[in-house]
């Protein structure tokens, strides 16, 4: 984990970030460990992992996506984020969608609407930005757009924090939780996508 597990709180507790990173997600990369032994992936990048088990290994493809959806996940978020975007994310997100408040708007729409489990992204698409959102364990990873952002929709990662109200939940990523540095660094490898985006510190 890139913080403390009480680093989120109060808008993330340390109750469900203990459960979500030390059983949901550590089950993904258990179950990824375990599908790849002494198969060519062995020795892969997470992000390789994903991308050739795409039409391949349904579990394979499942356990280790959530597991790259989860890492990415952790480092969308630190402790005193959110609000307004700054750095070249803050222009690009004006051209997009206008201003931060569309940009904002849109994004509790997408996430508020997703029905059932699964996430949902900011991502970057022909220079520019867009919202979408995956269900269960799919990612824009295997798609032509560079996810930029994420937010896990799974009742896992809020319920016992917020129950039924996602809204809510949705509501502190965007004004308090969300590393817009973390997203500028990603905007700042744009020109060199062939480079393992995801997973540099595993
Ligand atoms: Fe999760």
């Amino acid at each position: 984990m890139p913080y403390a597990l009480d680093a989120l709180e109060p808008h993330v507790s340390r109750r469900v970030l203990a459960a979500h990173h030390g059983r949901h997600h550590a089950a993904y990369v258990a179950k990824t460990r375990t599908l790849i032994r002494r198969t060519p992936l062995e020795s892969a990048s997470l992000e390789e992992i994903v991308r050739s088990s795409v039409g391949r290994d349904t579990a394979l493809v499942n356990a280790s996506a959530q597991a790259w959806n989860h890492e990415f996940y952790w480092r969308s978020m630190n402790p005193g984020g959110g609000g307004e975007a700054r750095g070249a994310i803050a222009q690009l997100i004006e051209e997009s969608f206008g201003s931060q408040r569309a940009f904002s708007q849109q994004f509790v729409t997408v996430a508020g609407d997703q029905f059932g489990s699964g996430w949902a992204w900011l991502v970057l698409q022909d220079g520019r930005l867009h919202i979408t959102a995956t269900s269960d364990a799919h990612t824009p990873l295997i798609t032509t757009q560079m996810p930029l952002l994420t937010i896990d929709l799974w009742e896992h990662a809020y319920y016992l924090d917020y129950q039924h109200r996602r809204l809510d939940y949705i509501a502190a990523f965007l004004g308090r939780l969300i590393d817009w540095d973390f997203v500028n660094q990603h905007l700042a490898r744009r020109s060199v996508r062939s480079t393992n985006v995801g997973s540099a510190g595993n």
